[in-house]
């Protein structure tokens, strides 16, 4: 690992590198659930995708309906990551790759996926978004954590109490 090629670590995963991208995919031996053989159609697809997720974020629930702001913010998530997918020339549009997500979600997540030796996690649909959902709702803990102090120092002095608890 040298230059600018080398993999960050964040919260315990590790990164691909674009090195490193086929030859992690050819490693994984379960059914390819997100290659189906529909694609998006690009201009009404995100309607059809949101309706399939029942207008809620594919990983932490929320509804994307309630708020004007949180629709707009909302997006249509490729679960398993098109960079992976670009990587080895496969499409990462279809209709079994994507989900309605949330703009939190869909940060956090980034360019996650569960290990190539996770053979639990990848032989569903449902089992990948799982440990995705596990993923996220670990580093929110560790995002609580940093944040928690600073939060409530702020709070307090927003509401006119001492700094001290
Ligand atoms: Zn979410």
């Amino acid at each position: 690992m040298n230059g600018n090629d080398e993999p960050k670590r964040l919260y315990g995963f590790r990164r691909l590198t674009k090195g490193e991208r086929g030859t992690f995919y050819q490693e994984l031996k379960t059914p390819h659930w997100w290659s189906g053989s529909d694609a998006k159609a690009s201009d009404k697809g995100w309607l059809h995708i949101y309706e399939k997720g029942k207008w809620k974020c594919v990983y932490c629930d929320t509804d994307l309906l309630a708020s004007a702001d949180i629709l707009a913010g909302s997006t249509e998530e490729h679960l398993v990551p098109r960079a992976l997918l670009e990587a080895v020339e496969e499409s990462s549009n279809k209709l079994s790759n994507l989900a309605p997500c949330c703009i939190r979600c869909n940060n956090i997540k980034g360019e996650y996926v569960p290990d190539s030796s996770n053979l639990v996690a990848w032989q569903s649909k449902n089992s990948y978004i799982q440990a995705c959902r596990q993923f996220i709702a670990r580093r929110r803990v560790q995002l609580y954590e940093k944040y928690e102090g600073i939060i409530r120092a702020a709070l307090r002095k927003r509401a006119g109490l001492s700094s001290k608890a």
